[in-house]
């Protein structure tokens, strides 16, 4: 049977319990509205702790957007069930207030990796999920947290944060899981309509087809036939298409330069922001 915890105290204690027996602990952080790209993560946690907790907590402080904070989908009771069927041991579901009882303060500086992307067209948004995502280690001390590569970026700020702050725990990366079609799934996905829907999968199809000439492309060619390819499908709205080096996120002039490239992209597609990646070598 899973544990459902509120309070910080009461998940505290049950792990303070799960430790002293000297059990590992594994930690997958979640917005909630959960689909197979969140149980993915909770199955390789599961193989790889001896306890694992989630967490469904929808972050006020990593939205920079309003309406989008309140438009975020909230399936709290589904959430349990789906949880609870892949074997996940706990989950901690605090309110804002639980989290959050006073004033949040706390600023961060990433540097380079923060000004780029996400970064750059969500201004905060990193602050936000750094202030989240380090309460959350502070309050469960995982030996691991499990992210997903389809927030790329969100990860590389996660290990930095790691790194700077000496934080003892082993960040584990995670595949992107997509739907049949290709569309990476999202919780945001269930606010397309039909059309949109049926329109979705191309994110990813032309992330493949660029990809494809990378024998041939200089990053700057791959690039521009990206923008161009979207900008032939009238409903998506392009925010940034990037080459970016996985090492450092910044862009890619040479391909020669860079161990890792990735390319990504941001769109809005009717009501909903979407983002997807994938790696070119
Ligand atoms: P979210 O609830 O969107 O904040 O996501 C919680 C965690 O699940 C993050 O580490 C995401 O990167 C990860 N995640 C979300 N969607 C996917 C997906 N399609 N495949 C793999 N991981 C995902």
């Amino acid at each position: 049977m899973i544990q459902v915890f509120n309070y910080i105290a009461d998940l505290q204690t049950y792990l303070k319990a799960k430790r002293d027996s000297g059990l590992s602990v594994g930690l997958v952080p979640t917005m909630g509205a959960l689909h197979e790209g969140h149980l993915s993560l909770i199955r390789r946690a599961k193989k790889e702790n001896d306890i694992v907790v989630a967490s469904v907590f929808v972050n006020p402080v990593q939205f920079n957007n309003r309406a989008d904070l309140e438009k975020y989908p909230r399936t709290p009771e589904k959430d349990v069930k789906l949880l609870e069927s892949v074997g996940c041991d706990a989950v901690f579901m605090p309110s804002v207030q639980e989290m959050y009882p006073t004033e949040v303060t706390d600023r961060y500086d990433f540097g380079i990796i923060e000004r780029v992307m996400e970064g750059a067209c969500r201004p905060g948004h990193f602050n936000g999920v750094a202030i989240v995502v380090r309460k959350l280690f502070e309050i469960v001390e995982p030996d691991r947290a499990y992210f997903g590569e389809k927030d790329f970026q969100q990860q590389a700020i996660i290990r930095k944060l790691v790194h700077d702050y000496n934080l003892k725990l082993e960040i584990v990366p995670c595949d992107i899981v997509r739907e049949k079609d290709g569309l990476a799934m999202s919780s945001r996905n269930m606010r397309l309509n039909d059309e949109e829907r049926a329109i979705a999968p191309m994110i990813y199809k032309v992330l493949q087809e660029v990809v494809a000439n990378v024998e041939t492309m200089s990053p700057a060619e791959m690039k521009a036939l990206a923008l161009k390819k979207y900008s032939d499908i009238k409903q998506f709205d392009v925010e940034y298409v990037e080459i970016a080096d996985e090492a450092n996120l910044q862009s890619v002039t040479d391909w020669k330069d860079c161990e890792h490239a990735r390319i990504f992209v941001a769109l809005q597609l009717g009501p909903v922001r979407l983002i997807d990646n994938l790696r070119i070598f």
